[in-house]
C-alpha cells in the first residue's frame, strides 16, 4: 500500500508527503472513531476503489465511507491535518480516472449518503451524494415527474458523481445537462467546513453563482454531500425511429438540418457501420445493422397524436433512405438498450478501444465526422462513429490490435486538436481527470487556466482534492496518453467505452 505522494505514476509530485506508516495507524484510528472501524477499509477490500472504468488504478491508504455531512466534514478535516489527500468517489464509472488516487491516501466513499426525498410541490428532489441517478427518476416518476439528465451508466454513476462531471446523456439535448438541474448543493469545503448553497427555489439573482462552480469540478474544489435537482413533468407518450444512411456524413449533415429546421427532438443519438455491427444481436427485429449509418430519434409529449405527427415531419426532413418507426414500447426499449449497452458491448468484443467524448458547434457536427473518417483512413485504425449527435456531442471510439496502439495516442490527439479547431470541446460530459488535463490549456487559454489555478489554490491551498486532475501538468502534445500511467502495459480490462 502506497502511503504519499507518487511523481512515477502521476507524471508530477505534489510536493505533499502525506503520513508515514506510524502517522497512518494513528490516522486510521481518527478516522475509524470518526465512522465507526468497520468503515474504514484497506487491502483487498479496497481493490475496487483503486480503479474507475478506465485502464488507469493507483494504490491507497484508506477508504473511508462517513455516513452524513457531518462525518465527510470531520473526514476532511482530519486528513486536512495530516496534508493526506482525499477523493470523493461516487460508483467509480469515470472513464477518464476522475476518482483514480493517484497520490495515494483515502478514497472517501460516498455510497452511504442515499436519503432521497421528492419534495412534489417544489417540484425538486433532494438527494443524498450516493444515491444513484436512476433512482431520482423512478421516484419522481411515480409522481408524474421526470429528472431527464440520463448518462448512459445512469444504473451505476451517482448524482454526486454527475454532479462533478456535469454529467450529460441521451435526453440532453432536449433537457439539458447536469448544471441545467442543480439548484442547490451542500459542499465540504477542503479544511471540512460546510458550505450550503442554493436550495429549493426556482430563481434567484443575488451575487455570485457559487453553486456552479462546483458543478464540473470533479472533486477538486469540495465534496458534494447533497443535491436538490430540479424535476420537469413527465411526458405521458414517446415516439421512436431509426433513419438509416447512405453514409455516415450524410447522416451528420441530417442531423444539422433538422436542428436548423426549428426542432427538438427528445433525443438525437448518431451511430455508423461499426456500431450497429458491434450492437447488432441487441437491436429490435426488423431494424437493419448492415446500413452505413443511423439515427435514433426520438420525440415525446403528453398526447400522442402530436407527438407522432412531430417524429413524422423530423423523420422527413432527415431524409433518409429509410425509416422505421418502433411499433411498441418493447421495441423502442430494444431501440435504446442497444445504444445504451454499446459500451457493455464493445467490452465484451475482442477489440481493444478507446472512447473519445468531443462537442462541436451543431453546424460543425459534417466537418468532424468527415474529419474523423479522413484519420480513419490515414492511420488504418477503425473508428467507430457515434454519440449524443443532435447535441453536437460525439464519441469517436478507437478499435485497435495490439501492433496499433502506439498509434493511438496521436490519433485521439488529433481528435482533440479538430474539435478546439471547429469551436468545440475535448470534454462534453466526462470531464478531464487524469486522462485530458493536459490539453484544458488548448481548449480554454493560459488567462482562463491561470485563473483556474489560482481558485484551486484559493479553495483548497494544501492542495488535498483530488490532486493531478483537471489542471495541465505537461505539455498538450501527441505523447500525452502515452505517458498516462496504465496505457502502454493495460491491466485486466474494464469498461473503458462508456459511450
Ligand atoms: C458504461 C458507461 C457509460 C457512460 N455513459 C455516460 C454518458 O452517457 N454521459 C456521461 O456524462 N457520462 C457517462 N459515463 C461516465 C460516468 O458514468 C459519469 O462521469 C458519472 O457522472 C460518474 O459518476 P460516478 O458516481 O461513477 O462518479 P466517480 O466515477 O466515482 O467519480 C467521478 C468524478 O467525480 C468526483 N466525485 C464523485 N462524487 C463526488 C462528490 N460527491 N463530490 C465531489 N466530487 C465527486 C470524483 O472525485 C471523480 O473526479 C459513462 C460511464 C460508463 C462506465
Amino acid at each position: 500500500m502506497e502511503l504519499g505522494a507518487s511523481d512515477e505514476r502521476s507524471g508530477r509530485g505534489t510536493g505533499r508527503r502525506g503520513p508515514n506508516r506510524g502517522e497512518g495507524d494513528e490516522l486510521r484510528r481518527r478516522l475509524a472513531a470518526v465512522v465507526g472501524a468497520e468503515h474504514v477499509i484497506d487491502g483487498g477490500d479496497a481493490e475496487e476503489f483503486t480503479h474507475d472504468a478506465s485502464f488507469m488504478e493507483h494504490d491507497l491508504l484508506f477508504v473511508v465511507r462517513p455516513a452524513d455531512t457531518e462525518e465527510v466534514a470531520e473526514v476532511v478535516r482530519t486528513c486536512a491535518g495530516t496534508g493526506t489527500p482525499v477523493v470523493a468517489r461516487g460508483s467509480g464509472t469515470s472513464l477518464v480516472g476522475g476518482p483514480v488516487p493517484l497520490a495515494g491516501g483515502v478514497v472517501l466513499s460516498l455510497d452511504r449518503l442515499t436519503h432521497l426525498e421528492i419534495d412534489v410541490p417544489d417540484t425538486v428532489a433532494v438527494a443524498g451524494a450516493g444515491v444513484i441517478t436512476a433512482r431520482i427518476d423512478e421516484e419522481a416518476g411515480r409522481h408524474g415527474l421526470m429528472y431527464p439528465p440520463d448518462p448512459a451508466s445512469v444504473e451505476l454513476c451517482t448524482i454526486g458523481g454527475n454532479v462533478a462531471c456535469n454529467s450529460g446523456g441521451l435526453r440532453c439535448v432536449k433537457y439539458g445537462v447536469t448544471a441545467d438541474y442543480v439548484m442547490g448543493l451542500t459542499v465540504v469545503l477542503a479544511d471540512g467546513r460546510v458550505l450550503r448553497l442554493g436550495g429549493r427555489l426556482r430563481k434567484r439573482s443575488s451575487g455570485y453563482r457559487l453553486l456552479h462552480l462546483f458543478v464540473g469540478s470533479e472533486g477538486t474544489l469540495g465534496i458534494v454531500t447533497e443535491v436538490v435537482v430540479k424535476l420537469v413533468p413527465l411526458p405521458r407518450h414517446r415516439a421512436t425511429a431509426m433513419v438509416t444512411f447512405r453514409t455516415v456524413e450524410d447522416a451528420a449533415a441530417a442531423v444539422a438540418r433538422v436542428m436548423a429546421a426549428g426542432h427538438l427532438p427528445a433525443a438525437l443519438e448518431l451511430m455508423d457501420r461499426a456500431t450497429l455491427r458491434l450492437v447488432r444481436d441487441r437491436l429490435p427485429a426488423g431494424f437493419d445493422p448492415e446500413v452505413e449509418a443511423a439515427l435514433i430519434l426520438e420525440q415525446d409529449g403528453n398526447e400522442p397524436g402530436p407527438v407522432l405527427d412531430e417524429l413524422m415531419r423530423m423523420v422527413e426532413i432527415l431524409g433518409g433512405v429509410d425509416d422505421r418507426i418502433a411499433q411498441s414500447s418493447l421495441e423502442r426499449d430494444r431501440l435504446w438498450d442497444a445504444r445504451r449497452n454499446f459500451g457493455k458491448v464493445l467490452m465484451a468484443s475482442r477489440h481493444h478501444h478507446f472512447a473519445e467524448d468531443v462537442a462541436v458547434p451543431i453546424g460543425a457536427i459534417p466537418e468532424m465526422v468527415r474529419r474523423v473518417r479522413r484519420l480513419e483512413e490515414e492511420t488504418g485504425l477503425e473508428i467507430c462513429i457515434l454519440g449524443h449527435a443532435g447535441d453536437g456531442n460525439l464519441h469517436p471510439t478507437i478499435l485497435f490490435r495490439d501492433d496499433q496502439r502506439h498509434l493511438v495516442s496521436r490519433a485521439a490527439a488529433r481528435i482533440f486538436r479538430d474539435a478546439i479547431a471547429l469551436g468545440g470541446s475535448i470534454s462534453a460530459e466526462h470531464g478531464l481527470g487524469v486522462l485530458k488535463r493536459d490539453y484544458a490549456e488548448a481548449e480554454h487559454g493560459a488567462l482562463a487556466v491561470g485563473l483556474m489555478r489560482q481558485l484551486k489554490a484559493l479553495m483548497d491551498p494544501q492542495g488535498i482534492l483530488n490532486p493531478h486532475k483537471v489542471l495541465p501538468e505537461q505539455p498538450a502534445d501527441d505523447d500525452f496518453l502515452n505517458r498516462i500511467p496504465g496505457w502502454s502495459r493495460p491491466g485486466p480490462r474494464r469498461m473503458e467505452a462508456g459511450v
